[in-house]
């Protein structure tokens, strides 16, 4: 099974991606934590992309279609993978295409804008494993802490309200056109594109994109 989580920043694709590598034994693709793991490591990609990280603007295309294409020909991903926050523009989608990466689905994760600020301005993460909470919506079991690692959570510096809105502002212009890009071609290709209200709890809306993937 190859998927691809489409949706704006803080939509839930990383909560919602950890239930689908679980149910389908996959691996999950974040570009964006392993951007963050580059950046923390201080490696030379690290120190490439620290700034453009924390401005709310896009890797160059090059940077993010060389990193996947490493990254998909590890063993891990043999039976499939999950693509959370990738492709994020058409020629990224494009070069996968190229690259002949058959896509199973699509399922993209619907919500409006102002309830992104709500959830971002809220949002904790692990850095280690990636893992997100919410200091309200979806909270840790101790505060601040990982359940499962017991290991501090941390704010993104780029989860800060003006950095938000810059990258709302870049999902609008340069990532929604793939919505209209894979839905046309899901006419055409054997490739199921769904659409999931991201409103609700973090259950239910599991539960819709579980549903959505096992096609039931
Ligand atoms: P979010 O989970 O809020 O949508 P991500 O963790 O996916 O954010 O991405 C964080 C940042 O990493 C982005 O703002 C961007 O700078 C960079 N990034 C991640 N994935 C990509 C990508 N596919 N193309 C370009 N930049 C990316
Ligand atoms: P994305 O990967 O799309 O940027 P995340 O999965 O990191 O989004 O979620 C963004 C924030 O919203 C996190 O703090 C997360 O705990 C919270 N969140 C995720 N899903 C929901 C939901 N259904 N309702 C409320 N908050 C949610």
């Amino acid at each position: 099974m190859r998927v691809i989580l489409l949706g704006p920043p803080g939509a839930g694709k990383g909560t919602q991606a950890q239930f689908i590598c679980d149910a389908f034994s996959i691996p999950q693709i974040s570009t964006g934590n392993m951007l963050r793991t580059a950046v923390a490591a201080g490696t030379e990609l690290g120190q490439r992309v620290r700034g453009v990280l924390d401005s709310g603007a896009l890797v160059s295309d090059e940077i993010i279609i060389d990193l996947v294409k490493e990254r998909i020909t590890q063993d891990d991903c043999a039976n499939g993978f999950l693509f959370d926050g990738f492709p994020r523009t058409i020629p990224q989608a494009q070069a996968l295409q190229a690259a002949g990466v058959p896509i199973d689905a699509v399922v993209e994760i619907s919500v409006p804008d102002e309830e992104i600020i709500k959830r971002l301005s809220g949002r904790r993460m692990h850095p280690g494993s990636g893992r997100v909470y919410h200091v309200i919506f979806n909270p840790p079991k101790v505060d601040d802490v990982d359940d499962e690692s017991g290991e501090p959570l941390i704010q993104r510096i780029d989860d800060k309200e003006a950095t938000v809105k810059e990258r709302l502002s870049v999902y609008h212009q340069q990532t929604r056109p793939l919505v209209e890009f894979y839905q046309n071609f899901s006419n055409t290709e054997s490739l199921r594109y769904v659409t999931v209200d991201g409103l609700g709890d973090v259950n239910d809306v599991q539960k819709e994109v579980l549903k959505a993937l096992r096609n039931e």
